[in-house]
């Protein structure tokens, strides 16, 4: 008789940090692990297991998938702000009948000294800056457009591959991956005279610096909320997570 892992077919919905970490420890703990990726960075890093890179193309994709791999459970290991990709993947897996867990780093929370104005989305956020501001935006490529368009604005947009459209005149971009240190945050922010940080709220260490650095400096932050994901059991580390999934694979 096999053992609860061994062999076990699971299929991890990635592009984050825990989603690597969680690999590495399924496909030591003997799980039959797949990562994937919506194939957006070009360079993806190294995972534990099998990879597979693209959009499923749905939630129909999704069970079509799930169906031809033999997936017998998922781990929304996305990204917080990935809400299509999970909402998905709740649908898929009602479908097939498989288990879904979540793995979810948990949302930072504003401590004394920060000057946090919550925001619904990236529109939202780019509206609340005054006019003159200069932006610290640290909130991808996907959605730059919005402070790129806004007039009276200036400042520096960070994300890991190019931005869909060039910069205006004012703005810097800055092509850097995570982690960041506080130190290096603060002599950023005060090098491009930052008035205000835009995040979203992505929780999690290695980007957590930049939050340190506006409260140690003293400038506003303008903090994205999160999406509403589907509901599913959660989990914040790879090991509050395996043995939840060990469980709901039992027969
Ligand atoms: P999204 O809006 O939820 O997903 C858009 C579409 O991209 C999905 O419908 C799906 O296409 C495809 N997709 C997303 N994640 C996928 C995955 N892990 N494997 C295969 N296809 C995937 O997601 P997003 O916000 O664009 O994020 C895309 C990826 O970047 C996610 O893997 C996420 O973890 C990572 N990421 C996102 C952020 C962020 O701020 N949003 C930050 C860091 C990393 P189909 O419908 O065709 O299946």
């Amino acid at each position: 008789m096999r053992s609860v892992s061994g062999g076990r077919r699971i299929l991890i919905l990635g592009g984050t940090r825990e989603a690597r970490e969680l690999a590495a420890a399924l496909a030591e703990g003997g799980y039959d692990v797949t990562t994937s990726l919506a194939g957006v960075t070009s360079r993806p890093l190294r995972h534990a297991g099998a990879l597979r890179l693209g959009g499923f193309g749905g939630a129909a994709g999704l069970i079509r998938y799930l169906a031809a791999e033999r997936m017998e459970a998922v781990i929304d290991a996305t990204h917080p702000f990935a809400a299509r990709m999970s909402a998905n993947a709740h649908r898929a897996c009602r479908a097939q009948g498989i288990p879904l867990l979540r793995l979810e780093r948990p949302p930072w929370r504003p401590a004394d000294g920060d000057k946090w104005i919550a925001a619904t989305g990236a529109q939202d956020a780019a509206d609340l800056l005054p006019i003159g501001a200069r932006a610290l935006v640290t909130i991808g490529r996907q959605e730059i457009a919005c402070f790129f368009l806004r007039s009276g604005l200036t400042g520096v947009a960070r994300m890991i591959e190019a931005p869909p459209l060039p910069p205006p005149p004012g703005w810097t971009v800055l092509r850097e991956r995570p982690p960041f240190s506080v130190d290096a945050e603060m002599a950023l922010i005060t090098h491009h005279a930052i008035s205000h940080l835009v995040t979203k709220n992505a929780g999690g260490a290695d980007t957590e610096a930049k939050i340190v650095a506006a409260r140690r400096l003293g400038i506003p932050a303008i903090v994205i909320n999160r999406p509403e994901k589907p509901s599913a059991p959660v989990h914040s580390t790879a090991e509050a997570l395996i043995p939840s999934l060990r469980r709901a694979l039992l027969p």
